[in-house]
């Protein structure tokens, strides 16, 4: 573990007794843990490299509790990591040793579902899925769709505006958000957005969607519900290479169709998941498309129909499209099962996530084969296509020494690579403790002030979730926008890393 995070403040440390009693009067009964075995499982998110136990968590259940959490931290000057169902893949719910984890699992209700508005408000613990669970009987669904939606949080979804493979045409979480009540870190409940689109006021709710748990708490999020399209249907489509996949993909969408979802495998990810799932996808290609078109019957036909002719106009060697509902869910299973399938042929894989201009995608894989064989690691890809994020899964092994230095430094190279082409250090899981030391290889010095100046007029002394996303930890009165009176730095202690 090379990364550095801000040091423990010893002052904080040493007062631990007192911020846990003072926590516990916040939040009575079994809402705050304090014991190391039960500090245990938050050590890490799904970015497990890295772990590090709290000081303490809070399981708060009103957003009054966070309200008085966060007020009392912030008059105490104690740091604090928000956290959801603790799946993100950047690390932006590493804990802090001196910082209070706020834990939002226990804002698990669906409050209301208007189908006349079409929107739903849920507390931001109900996991993804489950919206759509509240909302299908009717025949509705909530449309971002991140593959850990059986398991991520609707709160955490919203820090990290996540995507899935039916953004292309519906849009992210930021796309699919009407509004959110959100506590600042001085305690102050706000509400941002609302009941229906474009909210009067600056768009601040589009500021803090993707803000990864810097700049407030979400308490509360109002959703969009759309109706279930009325039937999909899907193609499974075998290219001899990436560049015919990769132009079948541009010309799809330049022929103006917007599939519901457009995923691309390569051969290892291909060879990975039919050993895994064994549901006939092909094994003498070199790229897999797996297009999905949804809408009325005729139209769903008439799209299928359009996407053959490109894909074979494209040199397309295999080509199935789904009869029922049972083979679109098998051409499906292999892509939804390619990240354990790929666990099944290394010891461990590191998952990332960066986007480029589609037309780039050709270049960018023969670069990465390069730079796999400069690093003696295997490389297994799977790309939201249409919209251009890859996920390479970097594949190494933790026990053998250096192998995950190694895995890391890829890692990075590539995120460089898609910076380099044209594209951005992530697609949908954050920047977090992950890319925050790449930040500067895309923006430069003054785009990275104006940024935390941003910051500064939300959490003006800097508690919220430090360490993530900046590569250095400014005082807000270097960026000019902290009152200095007579001379006196707020916080000069505050730790640069
Ligand atoms: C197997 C797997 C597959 C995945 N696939 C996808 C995918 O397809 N698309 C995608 O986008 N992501 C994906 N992810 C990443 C991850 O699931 C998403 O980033 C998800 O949105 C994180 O939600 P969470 O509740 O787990 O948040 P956490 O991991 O708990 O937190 C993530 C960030 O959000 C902040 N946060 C959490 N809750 C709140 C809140 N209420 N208020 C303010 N800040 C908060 C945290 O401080 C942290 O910075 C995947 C992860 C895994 C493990």
């Amino acid at each position: 573990m090379t990364l550095k995070m801000p040091q423990p403040e010893a002052a904080v440390l040493a007062r631990r007794a007192a911020i846990v009693a003072a926590l516990r009067r916040i939040v009575p009964g079994e809402g705050v843990i304090a014991d190391p075995d039960g500090l245990r499982p938050f050590e890490s998110d799904g970015l497990t490299a890295y772990r590090q136990p709290p000081m303490v968590v809070v399981l708060p259940e009103t957003t009054e509790q966070v309200s008085q959490v966060l007020r009392w931290c912030h008059d105490e000057g104690v740091k604090v990591v928000p956290r959801g169902s603790g799946t993100s893949l950047s690390g932006g719910a590493l804990p802090l040793a001196d910082g209070v984890l706020l834990g939002l699992s226990k804002f698990n209700r669906v409050l209301e579902v208007d189908y006349d508005d079409r929107l739903a408000v849920v507390q931001p613990g109900v996991t993804n899925l489950a919206v759509t669970q509240a909302v299908e009987a009717r025949g509705f669904y909530y449309a971002p769709d991140p593959s850990s939606q059986i398991a991520c949080s609707i709160g955490g979804n919203v820090a990290e505006n996540s995507g899935g493979v039916h953004c292309l045409k519906y849009g992210l979480t930021t796309n699919n958000v009407l509004g959110v009540e959100l506590v600042m870190m001085d305690g102050e409940i706000v509400r941002l957005g609302g009941r229906h689109l474009d909210a009067a006021g600056l768009d601040l709710l589009g500021v803090v969607v993707g803000s990864e748990g810097l700049l407030g708490v979400v308490t509360e999020v109002t959703v969009r519900i759309l109706p279930k399209p009325e039937g999909a249907r899907a193609l499974l489509i075998g290219f001899p290479s990436v560049e015919s996949a990769g132009q079948c993909v541009a010309d799809v969408i330049a022929g103006g169709i917007i599939p519901a979802g457009m995923e691309m495998m390569d051969r290892l990810a291909i060879e990975a998941a039919e050993a895994f799932v064994k549901v006939g996808y092909p094994l003498d290609v070199d790229a897999l498309l797996i297009v999905e078109l949804d809408g009325v019957g005729a139209e769903c036909d008439h799209l299928i129909d359009e996407v053959t002719r490109i894909a074979e106009a494209n040199g397309s060697t295999t080509l199935s499209a789904s009869r029922d509902e049972a083979e679109r869910l098998a051409f499906w299973a292999g892509r939804k099962a390619a990240f354990p399938a790929v666990g099944r042929i290394s010891p461990d894989y590191y998952c990332m996530d960066g986007t480029i201009p589609r037309r780039r995608l050709p270049d960018v894989l023969e670069r990465m084969a390069q730079l796999s064989a400069k690093y003696g690691l295997g490389v297994a890809n799977v790309f939201h296509a249409g919209d251009g994020n890859l996920h390479p899964l970097i594949l190494y092994d933790a026990n053998k020494p250096g192998e995950l230095d190694r895995a890391e430094a890829f890692g990075s190279d590539i995120l460089r690579l898609c910076v380099e082409v044209g594209g951005v250090l992530t697609g949908e899981h954050g920047v977090g403790v992950e890319k925050r030391d790449l930040m500067p290889d895309m923006f430069g010095e003054e785009d990275l002030a104006q940024q935390q100046r941003v910051k500064c007029a939300f959490d003006p002394k800097g508690l919220l979730n430090p360490g993530k996303v900046f590569p250095t930890l400014h005082r807000c009165a270097e960026l000019g926008r902290m009152h200095i009176h007579r001379g006196q730095v707020p916080h000069p202690d505050l730790p640069r890393f």
